[in-house]
C-alpha cells in the first residue's frame, strides 16, 4: 500500500502530516538552502536557536501558556524520564522550602546539627508524594516514585481498579481521594493510553484556593496534549513526549512554573540532599539546568524540535482560535467512533466508563459472535484490507483500540465509523 492508502490508528509514534514530513525530507538534506541538512546543524547555532525559540512561542500560543510564569524545557528521556525527573525536582523543592521555613523558624542562629535534626525529623514525618492511579501510565509512575524514594514517601490517593473489579477504566470519585497535607507534588495522567481513560476536566479538589496557593499539581499529558484547552496555571509541571501529538519520538515537553526554577528556593544543596538520605536528579534531569541553557544543556535533537516547530505552525495554520478548534475536531472525530461503537451493543463493548473514556484512545472489545479472539481477529483482518490499520490494542490489555490523535483526517475517523458500523452488521 502507499501512504495515501491508509489512516493509521497506532497509539504511539503516531501519524504525522504527511507535508511536514515531505517539507522536512528535504530539510533533512538540504536546511534552507545552506547545504547543510537540519539533522547536521551545530544544535548551538544561530538557526538551532531560532528552532528552539519558534517552537516554544508557537506552542505557548496555540495552548495560551502565559510565558512570564512558565518556562517550556525540550529534554530527553521520554514520559518515562519525566517520571523520575519530576520526583526528583519536586523532592528538591519541598526540600528547600522545608529548610527555608526551618531556618526562619530557629533564627539565624541555630546551631547547623539542629538545623539538620529538625529537618530530618520534617522529612520523615511529612514528605509525601501524592499519586492518583487510573491507568498503566500512572502506574508506571506511581512505581518509579517507589522505587526511587522508597514506599514511605509514596501515598497511592486512589487507585481505579480498586473500585473496578481490579481493572481501570474509571476514575475514582474524587469525595474519595486521600490526598495528604502539603504533598512535595499531586500526580495523575491526564489521558491513559492504554486504558483509554481520560480526565473529563481538571480534577476540582486539586483547584488553587483564591489568592493561587493550593496542591502542586504534575500531570502527564503525553497522550492528549494540543487536543483540548488546558488550565495551565492550575500546575506546577505538566510534561508530555512527542511522539503522539506533537511531533516524532525523541524530544520530551515539561512545562513548568518559573517559581520552581529558582535554585536559591528550588534546590537544595546536594551534600544536604545526602545527609537526607534523598536523591538529587542527575544534571539531564534538573529543570533549573535544563531551563538556563534555553535545553541546550548537552546536544538535543534539533530535528525532532524542528517536527513539533513544523506540526505546530500547521496546527496555527489550521485554526485560527488554536487549540478551541482543534478540540472541537477532536470531539466530532470520538464522537463518531463511540457513536458507531453504541449502536451496537451487541457487537461491540467499550472497555472505560462513559463519564471518562477517552476522546484520543477508544478502546474497545469485539463480541459480535464466536470468541472474542476470534471476533477480534476478524475485525482487525478486515480493517486492515480497507487500510485501516494500527488498531491492535495494547499487549497488556488486549482488544481494539483507536487512537485519534490530531493527525487523524475526520475523514480517517468517518471511514472508521463506517467500517464499524457494516462490521456489526454483516
Ligand atoms: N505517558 C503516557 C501517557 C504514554 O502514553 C507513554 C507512552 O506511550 C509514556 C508516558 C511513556 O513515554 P515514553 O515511551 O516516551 O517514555
Amino acid at each position: 500500500p502507499t501512504r495515501a492508502d491508509i489512516t493509521y490508528f497506532g497509539a504511539g509514534p503516531a501519524l504525522l502530516p504527511t507535508e511536514v514530513l515531505e517539507t522536512a525530507a528535504k530539510a533533512l538534506v538540504d536546511y534552507n538552502g545552506t547545504g547543510l541538512g537540519i539533522a547536521e546543524h551545530s544544535h548551538r547555532s544561530e538557526l538551532a536557536a531560532t528552532i528552539i525559540n519558534e517552537a516554544k512561542a508557537d506552542l505557548a500560543s496555540y495552548l495560551d501558556i502565559p510565558a512570564a510564569d512558565y518556562e517550556v524545557l525540550f529534554m530527553q528521556g521520554g514520559g518515562t524520564g519525566e517520571f523520575s525527573a519530576s520526583v526528583y525536582n519536586m523532592v528538591g523543592a519541598w526540600v528547600a522550602r522545608q529548610h527555608a521555613a526551618i531556618l526562619k523558624d530557629l533564627g539565624p542562629d541555630a546551631a547547623e546539627d539542629q538545623v539538620l535534626a529538625a529537618l530530618r525529623a520534617k522529612v520523615e514525618s511529612s514528605l509525601k508524594l501524592d499519586y492518583i492511579v487510573t491507568g498503566g501510565w500512572s502506574l508506571k509512575a506511581y512505581q518509579e516514585a517507589t522505587r526511587l524514594l522508597g514506599p514511605e514517601y509514596v501515598n497511592l490517593v486512589a487507585d481505579a481498579r480498586a473500585d473496578n473489579g481490579g481493572k481501570f477504566g474509571t476514575i475514582p470519585d474524587q469525595s474519595t481521594w486521600r490526598l495528604s497535607k502539603d504533598a512535595a507534588m499531586v500526580y495523575y495522567c491526564d489521558n491513559e493510553t492504554v486504558d483509554g481513560v481520560e480526565f473529563p476536566e481538571f480534577p476540582k479538589v486539586l483547584a488553587p484556593n483564591a489568592d493561587g496557593t493550593g496542591p502542586i499539581v504534575v500531570a502527564d499529558m503525553s497522550s492528549n496534549i494540543l487536543s483540548r484547552r488546558v488550565p495551565v496555571a492550575n500546575y506546577s509541571l505538566l510534561f508530555f513526549g512527542a511522539q503522539k501529538n506533537l511531533g516524532c519520538t525523541g524530544v520530551t515537553v515539561a512545562a513548568i512554573r518559573k517559581s520552581f526554577l529558582q535554585p536559591a528556593i528550588t534546590q537544595p544543596s546536594p551534600a544536604l540532599m545526602r545527609k537526607l538520605g534523598l536523591p538529587i536528579p542527575p544534571i539531564v534531569f534538573q529543570y533549573e539546568i535544563i531551563a538556563k541553557n534555553n535545553s541546550l544543556y548537552n546536544t538535543l535533537s534539533i530535528f525532532d524540535v524542528y517536527i513539533a516547530g513544523q506540526v505546530l505552525k500547521k496546527l496555527l495554520k489550521t485554526y485560527p482560535n488554536k487549540v478551541d478548534g482543534q478540540q472541537a475536531v477532536s470531539e466530532k472525530k470520538a464522537n463518531l467512533i463511540y457513536s458507531a461503537l453504541e449502536s451496537h451493543p451487541d457487537a461491540y463493548k467499550i472497555v472505560p466508563h462513559k463519564s471518562v473514556r477517552s476522546r484520543m484512545n477508544i478502546c474497545f472489545r469485539v463480541t459480535k459472535n464466536g470468541t472474542v479472539d476470534e471476533s477480534e481477529k476478524a475485525f482487525l483482518k478486515e480493517a486492515t484490507a480497507l487500510g485501516l490499520t494500527g488498531l491492535k490494542g495494547h499487549r497488556s490489555v488486549g482488544g481494539i483500540r483507536a487512537s485519534n490523535y490530531n493527525s487523524i483526517p475526520l475523514e480517517g475517523a468517518e471511514k472508521l465509523a463506517k467500517f464499524i458500523d457494516s462490521f456489526a452488521k454483516a
